[in-house]
């Protein structure tokens, strides 16, 4: 192994990984081209390494794990003393094996932080998915019942865009969902009003998203009474047991 042909063993184990790119990728395999048996071996090697960590990979590596492998293939073979009296087959052997190893640890750990946050997703996506089906099973479950109203309730002065629709029962509770709200801020959430003989009963806090979409549960009022109105209003992220704050949305 010549001392001009080191930048080609580490450019060989990234060109293996896929992580080359710009003048390096172009350096690489014009060295390739003009035929080298040295680097062909290194990059059968490091193939052979990756290929148990490499079936699940199947993006390029981003500039980041290029990077990380640059700094520990430089690292080791900073602290490595130099092999000296080993042959020049020998030497090579000991440095595509270090490349290796190093390149599988590196995509190994790549994979893995890859599939633990998938797997976070995916954990967060069938949470969000079963709480949409019990909510819809809910709706349907009101909806055939006869007695089930479906209420609107309309934007007032703080935001006039606003909407919302109540499906009411008065024996099972039932749905609100709006949408158009401003988000609500630090500190304070939406509070659902119903009106029971002109009086306010607090009925659930919600909130919205970002693009001021929000759906709560309504639990029934206590006894079935029937209701007049709902409202809501932006109140401490608490609630209060009666409104205080500016009213958004309001039934006829
Ligand atoms: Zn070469």
């Amino acid at each position: 192994m010549s001392p001009t042909h080191e930048p080609f063993d580490e450019l060989a184990a990234c060109y293996a990984l896929g992580a080359l790119d710009g003048d390096d990728l172009t350096r690489f395999e014009a060295h390739l081209a003009r035929g080298c048996t040295e680097c062909e071996h290194a990059l059968a090697q490091c193939r052979e390494a990756l290929v148990q960590p490499a079936v699940d990979l199947r993006e390029v590596p981003p500039p980041r794990v290029k990077r990380a492998l640059m700094e520990r293939l430089a690292r080791s073979r900073a602290r490595r003393p130099r092999p000296a009296r080993l042959g020049p087959g020998l030497k090579w052997v000991a440095s595509v094996a270090v490349a290796a190893g190093l390149i599988a640890s590196v995509v190994a750990t790549y994979v893995s932080a890859r599939y633990e946050q998938r797997l976070g997703e995916m954990a967060r996506e069938a949470s969000a998915l079963r709480e949409q089906i019990s909510q819809q099973r809910q709706a349907l479950a009101l909806l055939r019942d006869p007695a089930t109203r479906i209420i609107t309730l309309a934007g007032l002065e703080p935001s006039p865009k606003a909407q919302g629709r109540m499906i009411w029962n008065e024996r099972d509770g039932g749905i609100l969902v709006a949408g158009g709200l401003p988000p609500a801020p630090q500190g304070k959430a939406y509070e659902l009003w119903a009106v029971v003989g002109g009086k306010p009963i607090p009925a659930g806090l919600f909130g919205v998203d970002a693009e001021g979409r929000g759906s709560a549960r309504v639990e029934p009022l206590a006894g079935g009474p029937e209701v007049a109105q709902f409202a809501v209003t932006l109140e401490p992220a608490g609630g209060v047991p009666a409104p205080t704050g500016p009213m958004y949305l309001a039934s006829k």
